[in-house]
């Protein structure tokens, strides 16, 4: 028998249910706030123009459906990085329309690229570089996984590039006060710009951050979203050893729900080595992504003609929808930057910073809650893409403005098959054309927004 003596274990707080410091403050994620706000706004009878939420929802691809039918009854876990179909479909898919060399054991598939992003930020090493602005999650997942984040700053009269200058300043920055940063977290098409890599830029990125061992961790969630007037480069084509890809089903085939992302992992025993530690983590936080979905998705990553398609269609809608609600934007006085792909528009409301702070906006915050409250406008404010909080810059996101609110979800399906049927008489090249979408909600918060400035340009300062 042991002779010890039983200790309780030590508590940090007398009260149950205590959160730990991490938790203790977490706000929800800005995007899933707004939906959630949105939601609770139109339930109790307010009308709200919903620019605040990213979110791809064109009918899913018939073939994806039937697919997801016939898999229903595989109830069985699948391997932890996926099952090995998907895997083999990813892989040929990145290498054929990536000019990536992916094969299937460099490819890992998990329950959104969300969690993917995640489960890299715990397992690379060093603290982490992250452009302003950039996507809502990436510093957040980078501080829960304990690293500190540095950011990167860009030129908003230089479109938001990424260049070597800033990723220098930040480097050094970081250094100057103790900072580790070995992970540089890039994203294009980017949410919230659109703004897409130029080749040259890409190329730049990637050999800066090969000269200073930095990982390059490349969101490309929106790479079949570009809108046709510059084509998707990944830095992974120039530093394939020190590159890491991700992207997943939410935005090219409209199935964010299905919580399905990869990770392309660069084909070295390093990669090896890192796949060994992200197969570690996602066996102790999710042992698989859902089956049914993972053996449905390998229709979608097949891509034959018919997905193909479907896939050219929607990022054709996106960017005229894009498109539309640029030209009213920077008619109505505001400056915006034109978008390569993906759904979002990031204009800046500093035109009329005097006008904004005789009536007590003088932030983005403030700017947001004013849209919203008086012009019932949803959309997100600049702070929470890791901007200083007077940078009077909002982002847009179309997606939610391709049907006409309190429509049914089957006229909703019927409006959106039409729109894309009506993809191919569209341009092609991010340009609006001459065959106009019907798109009232769209419509109208092109309208709001032009009404809003105008009020805002005849104020008395
Ligand atoms: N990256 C960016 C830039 C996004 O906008 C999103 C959309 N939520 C994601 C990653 C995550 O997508 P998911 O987890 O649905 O794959
Ligand atoms: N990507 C979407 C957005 O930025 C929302 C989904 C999410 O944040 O997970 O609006």
């Amino acid at each position: 028998m042991s002779s010890q003596v039983h200790q309780p274990p030590r508590r940090a707080s007398s009260a149950p249910l205590a959160l730990n410091a991490n938790a203790a403050d977490a706000p929800v994620s800005a995007t899933l706030r707004m939906t959630e706000a949105v939601a609770a706004r139109r339930a109790a009878g307010q009308r709200t123009i919903h620019l605040g939420f990213g979110e791809a929802s064109f009918p899913l691809p018939v073939a994806l459906r039937e697919a997801l039918a016939r898999a229903a009854t595989r109830t069985e876990y699948a391997p932890v990085l996926g099952l090995p179909a998907l895997r083999a479909a990813i892989a040929s898919y990145l290498t054929r329309t990536r000019a990536l060399t992916a094969t299937p054991a460099t490819v890992a598939v998990g329950p959104g690229s969300k969690p993917m992003l995640y489960v890299l930020m715990c397992v690379l090493a060093g603290d982490a570089l992250i452009p302003t602005p950039s996507w809502v999650s990436y510093a957040p997942q980078a501080r829960l996984a304990g690293k500190n984040v540095y950011r990167v700053a860009t030129d908003p009269g230089d479109n938001h590039r990424l260049t070597r200058e800033g990723l220098d300043d930040a480097l050094q920055a970081a250094r100057s006060t103790g900072g580790d940063p070995r992970v540089l977290v890039v994203n294009t098409p980017s949410n919230p710009t659109g703004g897409m890599f130029a080749a040259t830029d890409a190329e730049k990125i990637a050999t800066w951050a090969r000269g200073e061992g930095i990982t390059i961790v490349s969101d490309e969630i929106y790479a079949e979203l570009a809108h046709g007037w510059r084509p998707h480069t990944s830095p992974a084509q120039f530093y394939p050893e020190g590159t890491v890809v991700t992207g997943g089903m939410s935005k090219a085939f409209s199935a964010g729900g299905w919580r399905l992302g990869y990770v392309a992992l660069p084909a070295t025993s390093e990669g090896e080595r890192l796949m060994a530690a992200v197969r570690s983590l996602a066996s102790e936080l999710w042992s698989s992504a859902a089956t049914p979905l993972q053996q449905a998705a390998i229709a979608a990553f097949t891509y034959d003609a018919e997905m193909e398609r479907y896939v050219r269609r929607s990022a054709q809608v996106h960017a005229h929808a894009v498109a539309r609600l640029h030209a009213a934007l920077t008619a109505a006085g505001a400056l915006c930057p034109r978008p390569a792909g993906a759904f979002y528009l990031y204009p800046d409301f500093a035109p009329w910073r005097e006008q904004l702070a005789h009536r007590g906006v003088s932030t983005s915050t403030e700017l947001a809650t004013h849209l919203l409250e008086h012009w019932d406008v949803a959309t997100l404010p600049a702070i929470d893409f890791g901007e200083s909080p007077d940078a009077l810059r909002l982002r847009l996101a179309t997606s939610m403005l391709y049907a006409p609110a309190g429509t049914s979800a089957v006229e909703q399906e019927a409006i959106l098959n039409d729109l894309l049927a009506q993809a191919d008489d569209l341009p092609g090249d991010g340009t609006l054309g001459t065959h106009m979408l019907a798109l009232p909600a769209l419509d109208e918060a092109a309208a709001r927004l032009a009404e809003f400035t105008a009020a805002l340009a005849g104020a008395a300062l």
